[in-house]
Parts: C-alpha cells; sequence; structure tokens
C-alpha cells in the first residue's frame, strides 16, 4: 500500500501531537510540518526526522491529506486552500470562528469532493463510543467540563474553547434542534467568559444544563443522561460509562410498595442497584488515545472515501449552537433589569472580601 502524503499546519501545544502521531502511522509519511514560527516548525521536524516548511502554500501540490491545528482564527484561510486544491482536511475545533466561513469550507469541500473532517476529539472516547451505539433518547442531560487556566486559547472564551466539545456531543445524542437558548457566563481574568452555564431546551422535549469552567482546580468532564431507557453516566477523563437500567420486573410492574411485605420493604435500599435497578460499568481502553484514534479514522476516510464521523456540518452545527450561547451571554441582566450592567464583559464589581486575603510572602521566602 502507498502511503498517504501527509502534512501538519501549525506544530504549536497541539499540533506537534498530530505531527508526532501521523508520522509514527506506518501508512502514512509525514512530508513536512508548518508553522509561522519557523523555529517551532524547526523544532518539531527536526524531531520527527521531517522537513519543516514557513508557509502552508509549498506543501499544497505535495500532499494527499493534512491537519489544520493552527489558532482558529486562521483556520478558513488554510483550509479552503487545500480543499481547493482538492486535499482532505481534518480542522481542529472549533471549525472557524464564524458560521459563514465555516458554510464556505463545507461547500468547498463538496465542490472538491474531498472529506473535511473536524476535531471534537470526545467523539473517539471509548466511553461516549460505547455510550453512542446503544439505543438512548435523552430527555435530561447534564454536562459539565472544567479545567485549570493555561493561559492558552485566550482569543476565545470557554464556550468556544471548552463547552463546544459538549455542544457536538449533546447535538449527536439528542439529534434535535435547539428550540430555547438561555445563559450566563462571566470573566473572571478578563477578555472573555472563563465560566459559563447554558440552559438548552430541544425541540423534541429534552432539556441540557452545560457548564464550562477554565478556572478550576481540577480536570472534571462529564456527562449525564437521563432517559426512558434509562442513566447514562460518563467520565470522560477516566473514560469510564456507567449505565442503569430498570430491571425488567420494575420496567413492567413498577415498584410495588404496597405489595411488598415487610422484610423485603427492609431490604429495598441494599437491593436498589441488584433487584430493581441494573448497573453497568464500564471502563474504556486506556492504553490507546483518542488523538490516536482520530487520526487514524481519518486516514481510513481519506482512503476509502467514507464520510468523517464529525463533519464539516457537525463542526458547524456545534459552532451554531456555540454562537447562539454567546448571543444569550451578551443580553444577561446582572441586576434583573436593562438599567443595570449587561453581558460577559459588564461584571458587578465585587462588594468586598470573602475573608481575609492571606498576607503575602516575604520575598526571600517565596523565591
Ligand atoms: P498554539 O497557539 O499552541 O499553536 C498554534 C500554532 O500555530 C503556533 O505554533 C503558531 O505559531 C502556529 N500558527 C499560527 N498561525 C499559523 C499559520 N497561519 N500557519 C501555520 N502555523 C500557524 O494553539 P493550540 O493550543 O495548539 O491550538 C491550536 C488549535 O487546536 C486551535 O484551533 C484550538 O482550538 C484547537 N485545540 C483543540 C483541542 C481539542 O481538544 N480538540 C485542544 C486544544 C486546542
Amino acid at each position: 500500500m502507498t502511503r498517504l502524503r501527509m502534512a501538519v499546519i501549525g506544530v504549536g501545544h497541539l499540533g506537534q501531537h498530530h505531527a508526532r502521531i501521523l508520522a509514527g502511522l506506518p501508512d502514512v509519511e509525514l512530508v513536512g510540518v508548518v508553522d509561522a514560527n519557523p523555529m517551532q516548525a524547526r523544532t518539531i521536524a527536526g524531531r520527527l526526522n521531517t522537513q519543516a516548511f514557513d508557509s502552508h502554500e509549498s506543501l499544497l501540490d505535495e500532499v494527499d491529506a493534512v491537519s489544520v491545528v493552527t489558532p482558529t482564527i486562521y483556520h478558513h484561510a488554510v483550509a479552503s486552500e487545500f480543499l481547493d486544491h482538492g486535499v482532505p482536511v481534518l480542522v481542529e475545533k472549533p471549525i472557524c470562528r464564524t458560521v459563514a466561513e465555516a458554510n464556505d469550507l463545507i461547500a468547498r469541500a463538496a465542490k472538491n469532493g474531498v472529506p473535511l473532517q473536524v476535531g471534537h476529539i470526545e467523539r473517539f472516547n471509548p466511553a461516549f463510543e460505547e455510550l453512542a451505539k446503544r439505543p438512548i433518547r435523552p430527555k435530561f442531560v447534564e454536562a459539565e467540563r472544567h479545567g485549570p487556566f493555561t493561559g492558552r486559547s485566550v482569543d476565545i472564551g470557554a464556550v468556544l474553547d471548552l463547552m463546544i466539545h459538549d455542544l457536538d456531543l449533546l447535538l449527536s445524542l439528542v439529534r434535535s434542534p435547539v428550540k430555547h437558548v438561555a445563559a450566563v457566563g462571566a470573566p473572571v481574568f478578563g477578555g472573555h467568559e472563563d465560566m459559563v452555564n447554558a440552559r438548552l431546551e430541544f425541540e423534541n422535549g429534552c432539556v441540557a444544563h452545560v457548564t464550562a469552567s477554565r478556572i478550576s482546580a481540577r480536570p472534571k468532564r462529564r456527562l449525564r443522561v437521563w432517559a426512558p431507557e434509562g442513566y447514562a453516566g460518563i467520565d470522560f477523563v477516566n473514560r469510564r460509562l456507567t449505565l442503569v437500567q430498570q430491571s425488567d420486573e420494575v420496567r413492567h410492574h413498577g415498584l410495588r410498595l404496597d405489595q411488598m411485605d415487610s422484610a423485603t420493604k427492609a431490604r429495598l435500599k441494599d437491593d436498589l442497584f441488584t433487584r430493581y435497578l441494573q448497573v453497568l460499568n464500564l471502563d474504556g481502553d486506556r492504553k490507546g488515545d483518542q488523538l490516536t484514534a482520530e487520526l487514524k479514522h481519518f486516514v481510513d476516510c481519506v482512503r476509502t472515501g467514507r464520510q468523517p464521523r464529525v463533519t464539516g456540518e457537525d463542526g458547524r452545527n456545534a459552532l451554531e449552537l456555540a454562537e447562539r450561547i454567546l448571543l444569550a451571554l451578551r443580553e444577561h441582566k446582572w441586576e434583573g433589569d436593562t438599567a443595570g450592567l449587561i453581558g460577559p464583559t459588564e461584571v458587578p464589581m465585587p462588594a468586598g472580601h470573602l475573608f481575609s486575603p492571606p498576607m503575602p510572602m516575604p520575598r526571600s521566602e517565596a523565591a
């Protein structure tokens, strides 16, 4: 089999891992890496025994597929040139800055008949893969995505940086348009919202509460789903899926408390998660990583012409919902009326300290 000639455009924090993984795939030849920072491109190329390029234009005729991992503001400009050259593109999330840009990329991919995949990596989390293949019709969902502040992606806020992962997962699970959006969000370090909560109502009656924060001490990425079929809980960090369903006895007859003798009633608490509710814990494969799975899937789609699991349309739909949440944030009235402060950048001033601030450490001790 001839090796697929690939390149990575943007080899910063995440792109260098795209390059490392692609360089290690037996059916891929990493022909080069590109970065706006030539030093960075040379460092990564040297490490992976490939060539460094200063601009993506030099690679347009040299590759069979590319991974675009530049900051989001450049996704459209870079990806559109490759698509116009008939080169399949994997573009990191969020697909673009705006829905109009995303629609343009989708149209270019369709016109040139090439795959366009978006890097919504949680779709490749084994716990989510396990859930996605089951017949669940979510009716109430809680999604939480918390992480520490990294100082990266500060050109965007927590909605486009973090929450967009859960928006894509929700849309792929619920499969219904969103009817109503309410949201509140606040910056902690200025600029954009660092934490946000949204309530989404879908046309099929599902309600979702989605929270994202990038100022949390510990990472937490969880999804909890209530459905007529049962409950599903995902811990994305530990790749664990917990499923709970009613036993057939309860499914058919309910919990007949009035017909229970006192001994059965006394054991109710102990029997709850065995006799009445059945529990299955599935631990996803911890050896293989999601980025490798995502890149292998892209390579496979390029080779076979199969539709990617996360299409340009999926990326656009998640972005469109993110834009509606951002709009709702901008309309939030902190004092309940239009006379007061509005939106995520005009948060009320603190009224005082919650506790006495600790004494600053003398410089000598701090060092
Ligand atoms: P980064 O700033 O660490 O890296 C971006 C790199 O691109 C830098 O080295 C920069 O010099 C280079 N660059 C800038 N403009 C360029 C251009 N026009 N051509 C070539 N190189 C260019 O950012 P990052 O954290 O690696 O994020 C990159 C992208 O990946 C963003 O879109 C981000 O949203 C996305 N991302 C996705 C995930 C995920 O979970 N899927 C996680 C992190 C980042």
